[in-house]
């Protein structure tokens, strides 16, 4: 038999609204960055993406380039999309992005009309799909007017190749002027999707009150740090971890002083009978202004981590204090 969505899933998570748009997200959201390429098991990967929706985290989040190989996720996605996931599309947020590198040559990345569209047409191609529900900008491009691309998200949406408009890893001015383009064409953003964790707080530094007043919604992605914000390197780097597996988290970032301060948090996590991995989360959501937290997972376990995160996001000015101190120490 194939797979059948938990008939409760819908009362299991709570969901937060993009400003005034129409996109409703669940507080946690799965992420296929790592884990879902071709070099990875699908009868590992399978299971994570049942767990997730079972828990009502239905919205999944792609890019061109997640793999490995690059457009490895997206592929796989698309097969689960043709199977087990068959009944459900209508019920899922699916979200791609262009701006990293993808393929060679000067249309193979940035922000120009020739590379995105192009690359939006690969990625439903890769799927299966008609549209995606959100298509976003994965960067600022320095050398192409803003307007062009821009106008490019706009054109999409008219197409009906993506339903909403994003932008990631904006800072808070460029974000603003993309925000100012897409509102005069018509075509509003409703989500940016910031690196913001406990170790990566830059987003509390304009970012977030900029998206406030534009009634923008907030995803926050790597919210565990890439696992650093749990207790998996407290004892050294375990040989199955990202740390020992892949670039993007080099066991040089990995220093005495990190790991004094998360065993500290890891303590205080104890201290609320969380894990810190949860607590990592719970802190994110304690947020109105975040709209979902954009986890990533290579076992079933981690999901229920972060769904469980869900459950506590009440914390005591004395525990948010504790926080600050222990990551601002030396
Ligand atoms: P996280 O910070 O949540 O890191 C996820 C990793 O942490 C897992 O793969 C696992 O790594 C480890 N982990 C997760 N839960 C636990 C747990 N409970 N206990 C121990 N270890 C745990 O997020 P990611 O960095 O993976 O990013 C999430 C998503 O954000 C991506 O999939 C992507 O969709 C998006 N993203 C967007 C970017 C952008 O530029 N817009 C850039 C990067 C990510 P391990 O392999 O060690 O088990």
């Amino acid at each position: 038999m194939g797979y059948a969505a938990h008939p409760e899933r819908y009362s299991r998570i709570d969901y937060r609204r993009c400003g005034n748009s129409g996109l409703v997200l669940p507080a946690i959201s799965l992420g296929l960055w790592h884990n879902f390429g071709h070099v990875d098991l699908r009868s590992n990967f399978e299971p994570i993406l049942y767990t997730a929706f079972d828990l009502g985290i239905i919205h999944f989040d792609l890019a061109n380039n997640y793999g490995p190989p690059p457009g490895s996720a997206e592929s796989n996605f698309g097969a689960i999309l043709k199977d087990g996931f068959v009944r459900y599309r209508d019920e899922m947020i699916i979200s791609t992005k262009a701006g990293f590198n993808m393929w060679e040559g000067p249309y193979g990345e940035w922000g120009s009309k020739k590379y995105l569209v192009a690359s939006l047409d690969q990625s439903l191609k890769r799927m299966g799909l008609d549209y995606v529900d959100i298509f976003y900008h994965h960067r600022p491009d320095p050398n192409t007017d803003l307007e062009e691309s821009m106008s490019t998200l706009d054109l999409v949406i008219r197409q009906g190749k993506a339903l909403y408009a994003g932008i990631s890893n904006y800072p808070p001015d460029q974000a603003q002027k993309a925000f100012d383009i897409l509102k005069r064409l018509g075509t509003p953003c409703v989500i940016h999707q910031p690196k913001y964790s406990m170790l990566e707080r830059t987003p509390e530094n304009g970012l977030l009150n900029t998206l406030q007043t534009n009634n923008v919604g907030c995803i926050a992605f790597s919210p565990l740090a890439q696992g650093l914000l749990t207790d998996k390197y407290l004892k050294g780097i375990p040989e199955q971890s990202r740390a020992a597996r892949n670039p993007s988290l080099k066991p040089e970032q990995i220093t005495p002083v990190l790991i004094k301060k998360i065993t500290q948090l890891n303590e205080l996590a104890a201290s609320r009978g969380q894990k810190l991995s949860e607590m990592a989360i719970s802190w994110l959501l304690r947020d109105q202004r975040i709209t979902s937290v954009l986890i990533g997972a290579s076992k079933v376990a981690h999901v229920h981590d972060a769904y469980n995160a869900h459950t506590r996001i009440d914390f005591s000015p004395e525990e948010l204090n504790s926080i600050d101190a222990i990551l601002h120490a030396g």
